[in-house]
């Protein structure tokens, strides 16, 4: 399986790194070495001085497709969760100034945890969904699917023009505003609606 990231896809996320809104989506890749799950620890990287958390919908496509239309694309996903878009933002901010991918800053082993999958059909309009993250019992970022800049449908149709998607990859839909630093001893709780799908710590 493989995991699709997309940047920039709130604007206020957006303003808060002083980064342009896009015009097409902003892709990037994790390898399946990046995933968590089972709400395991996350070790705090050697790498790193400035991990960030992202707290980002994550879709899992369920049926193999390449070139899907977007009217068409919401067949393709049938469960989501909240996931973790762990970011070494120092490692990031040196790619970006240099114009290097940002593979090393994205993509490392367990950069992506990610909650219990709930059937899309438990909420009545994906589109309008409510998510938030606790760090510590205190509420760091919450974000609301209505203010994504391109929903769900758009980033399978487009993402899918240059990946053949395949049952059980994974889609990152990008962070509301309100990323930060994490540091051992963190605990992360991560919700849809109040439900809670994700609950972790940082060691
Ligand atoms: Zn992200």
């Amino acid at each position: 399986m493989k995991i699709i990231g997309i940047g920039r896809n709130y604007g206020a996320h957006a303003k808060e790194l002083n980064n342009a809104i896009p015009d097409e989506p902003i892709v990037f890749m994790k390898p399946d070495t990046a995933l968590v799950k089972g709400n395991k620890p996350f070790f705090y990287p050697d790498f790193s001085a400035d991990v960030h958390h992202e707290l980002e919908i994550v879709i899992k496509i369920c049926r193999v497709g390449k070139n899907i239309a977007e009217n068409f694309a919401n067949r393709y996903f049938e469960e989501l969760t909240v996931g973790i878009d762990f970011t070494a933002r120092d490692i990031q901010q040196k790619s970006k100034e240099k114009g290097h991918p940002w593979e090393t800053a994205k993509a490392f082993d367990n950069s992506a945890p990610v909650g219990i999958f709930v059937p899309k059909t438990d909420f009545p309009n994906v589109h309008n969904l409510h998510f938030g993250l606790n760090l510590n019992d205190k509420k760091v970022q919450s974000g609301d699917t209505s203010e994504m800049i391109f929903s769900f449908e758009y980033l399978i149709a487009y993402a899918s023009r240059f990946f053949t998607l395949q049952m059980g990859d994974l889609i990152f839909t990008g962070t509301p505003a309100g990323v930060g630093p994490v540091k051992p001893g963190d605990h992360l709780v991560a919700e849809i609606e109040g439900r809670v799908l994700l609950d972790f710590e940082v060691k």
